[in-house]
């Protein structure tokens, strides 16, 4: 029976909550070195997900990043909450990419893992914020999308009913809406899906400070249990025996990419400058806690056209 293929996609990315002045480079790309990185908070819950549906329908959970050498972080975290398989795409060919770069190196990266049943992804990062480089690699995978989801209603997978099929809700302005799709399908998942699993101890013991190595030319036998590549580090909750993971690396070469299409060179946005923005509290006044006051409050909010 064939194994559901699950492929999450997770970013590093500049703790925005702490931008100081140098966060920019003259050439309008992010100055990584000057902010503390962080797991992209809704590729935690990306991964949960995707972590969920290994634990009910039995999955290979892939988890990609596309970023620095030290994204390898984000995919350590990812083993030590139980992901199965990491690739690192690092090359400085992928430095500067806007969401059209970064989609189509993405895409590559499913396309040389022979595909997958579902991709999942956060509904957005918080640095670059546009929510635009899921819907931008389904597209370029020619997969079907469900945007942001809130919830996984119910995944069957390709061995019971032909291509399989996903149904999911997506928060949406002024309520929910339940779509369903067949696979493989792209859902990008909101905050609202899950509490994201901690690591677990037992998992950080294993892969502590695994570094990354290139294997430009896909061989996955180190993560069958039955191959002399596969090293078997523990058994899982399903009492199966767990192959010890690598972080693979690949560059533009090992995905054949155009190199015309990536990084800076393939991306058609600048951002022209951040800055961080500090509301200032310029008045304040009571409201009276009562029917009357918040009756006040909701008229003028109206005549201000800030309500209605
Ligand atoms: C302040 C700022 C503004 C920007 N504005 C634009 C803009 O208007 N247009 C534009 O094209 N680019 C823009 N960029 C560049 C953009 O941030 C990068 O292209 C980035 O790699 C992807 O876009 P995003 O951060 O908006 O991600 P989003 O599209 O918000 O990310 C959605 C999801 O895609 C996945 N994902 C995103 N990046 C990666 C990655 N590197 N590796 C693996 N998975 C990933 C994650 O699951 C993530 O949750 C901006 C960058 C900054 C810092």
């Amino acid at each position: 029976m064939p194994q559901l293929r699950i492929v999450v996609l997770v970013k590093q990315v500049p703790d925005t909550a702490n931008v100081t002045g140098d966060a920019m480079k003259e050439d309008g790309t992010v100055n990584r070195a000057a902010l503390p990185a962080v797991f992209n908070p809704e590729d935690l819950n990306a991964l949960e997900e995707a972590l969920r549906l290994k634990v009910r329908h039995g999955a290979r959970v892939t988890v990609v990043t596309m970023g620095p050498p030290a994204a390898v972080q984000v995919l350590r975290e990812s083993l030590y909450r139980g992901a199965d398989e990491v690739i690192l795409l690092t090359d400085k060919a992928f430095a500067g990419a806007d969401t059209l770069a970064t989609s189509y190196a993405l895409s590559l990266a499913v396309r040389k893992l022979g595909g997958c049943d579902l991709v999942l992804c956060g509904r957005q990062a918080i640095d670059g914020d546009t929510a635009q480089v899921g819907p931008q690699t389904a597209e370029k995978l020619g997969y079907p999308q469900i945007t942001c989801v809130s919830r996984i209603d119910e995944l069957v997978a390709p061995a019971d009913v032909a291509h399989g099929a996903v149904t999911a809700t997506r928060s949406i302005e002024g309520g929910f809406e339940t779509l369903a799709s067949s696979l493989p399908c792209l859902l990008t998942i909101t905050g609202e899906a899950n509490e994201p699993r901690p690591a677990s101890v037992k998992l950080v013991m294993t892969y502590k400070g695994i570094a990354a190595e290139a294997m430009p030319d896909y061989d996955d036998t180190y993560l069958d249990p039955e191959s002399d590549a596969a090293e078997v580090c523990m058994l899982g909750r399903d009492g199966k025996p767990v192959c010890r993971a690598k972080v693979v690396q690949w560059d533009h070469l090992a995905l054949e990419a155009d190199r015309e299409a990536l990084g800076l060179r393939g991306s058609p946005t600048r951002v022209k400058e951040i800055e961080s923005v500090v509301l200032a509290q310029s008045e304040a006044r009571m409201v009276e806690a009562d029917e009357a006051g918040v009756a006040a409050l909701v008229h003028e909010l109206i005549e201000e056209h800030i309500l209605g």
